[in-house]
């Protein structure tokens, strides 16, 4: 693929060392965009100075949210190396997405290519505090003028890029999450399993109620019976219990996240066995009476992992690991954000130099 590249003659000063860079507030110099129509397919890659995008008020997305999008990040080691973690799985998530809500994919090399020419021209702004990466936000939307439901013919691709804070500055932190009764995420046959806004959509009025009460995180319960855990709001969720590593199997309304398949593919390494089945709440409620369940953790490229320290479904409470963090989960942790720094040697492929 052919990238323009038009770079800005404005640099912008960049975030001050002591900046807590606040997740996704700070954007750096520079834009990717490639636009889409059903005449030329994919065209007109370009890299741009960061800025405004001038949309029709008719844009299709605005009014139906055809819209997805994906999250990475890009690391800078300590020999200077700039490290992306698995991009092509991102690109391949985000065609299976295209597919489920009917927009043209893109072929994983020009995704991939576009990343990292991108993050290569803004590599300044990755900044270097232990904990800190550049988050990438590659994202798809409808542009076509018209406000008939159906897809739209026209689209743009855009990815912007986010200098991000250290998600635990004080180190490792466990997480108190809360189950919830009353909304649901997603359903099996919806978009739970597709990197959708519109599912981020559905998922907020519950976060709030869980904030209100003093947890940072919701675990979702499935749509139907209301019954058996899915996943976290933007995080998979996995248990050790007895001694096995069990995660909700993919149901559809589950989104598959790298860092859980990674996460799986770690633990299976290390001798453990991996179980994805169905989990209920009670199950676990009943696992952490027995003092069988030993962990919690939950997988995601923001968090990487974040150790659960209470889990709560109406009026029962239950401390994990203590309230601290497992063994296992420190493990992962310390495994995955090595691999993804460099320090570590990862399976094959695992991180990819830009
Ligand atoms: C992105 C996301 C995850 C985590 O996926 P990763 O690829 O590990 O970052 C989990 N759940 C939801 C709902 C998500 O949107």
């Amino acid at each position: 693929m052919k990238i323009r590249i038009e770079k800005t003659t404005a640099p912008k000063t960049l975030p001050a060392a002591d900046n807590p860079l606040l997740f996704g507030t700070i954007f750096t110099d520079h834009m990717f965009i490639m636009d889409y129509n059903s005449e030329k397919g994919w065209f007109d890659s370009r890299i741009v100075p960061y800025g405004p995008i001038l949309m029709e008020p008719s844009a299709m997305v605005f009014h139906y949210g055809q819209e997805l999008f994906e999250g990475l990040k890009a690391y800078k080691a300590e020999d200077g190396r700039v490290l992306l973690f698995r991009p092509e799985l991102n690109a391949k998530r985000s065609n299976d997405t295209c597919e489920r809500i009917c927009m043209p994919t893109i072929p994983v090399e020009d995704y991939v290519q576009a990343v990292k020419t991108l993050v290569d021209i803004d590599t300044k702004w990755i900044p270097e505090r232990p904990g800190t990466s550049l988050y990438i936000r590659p994202f798809i939307f409808a542009t076509e003028p018209a406000l008939g439901v159906r897809p739209s013919s026209s689209y743009m691709f855009v990815i912007i890029l986010s200098p991000v804070g250290a998600y635990y500055p004080e180190g490792l932190n466990p997480i108190k999450i809360w189950i919830e009764e009353e909304y649901v995420r997603a359903v099996r046959g919806g978009l739970g399993e597709a990197k959708a806004g519109a599912n981020y959509v559905a998922s907020l009025k519950a976060q709030i109620k869980a904030h209100e009460a003093g947890y940072s995180q919701v675990l979702w319960l499935d749509g139907i019976e209301r019954k058996y855990v899915e996943e976290v709001g933007a995080m998979n969720i996995f248990f050790k219990i007895k001694g096995k590593v069990i995660t909700p199997v993919l149901n559809g309304s589950i989104l598959p996240g790298i860092t859980r398949r990674s996460c799986m593919e770690l633990c299976g390494m290390w001798g453990y066995e991996v179980i994805e089945r169905q989990i209920s709440a009670d199950e676990l409620f009943s696992a952490a009476g027995n003092g069988d369940l030993e962990e919690i953790w939950g997988t995601g490229t923001a968090a990487v992992i974040s150790p659960v320290g209470i889990l709560r479904k109406g009026d029962e409470v239950v401390k994990i690991a203590g309230g601290g963090i497992g063994e296992l989960t420190r493990r992962l942790y310390d495994n995955l954000t090595g691999i993804q720094l460099g320090k570590i040697d990862g399976p094959d492929g695992w991180v990819t130099e830009v």
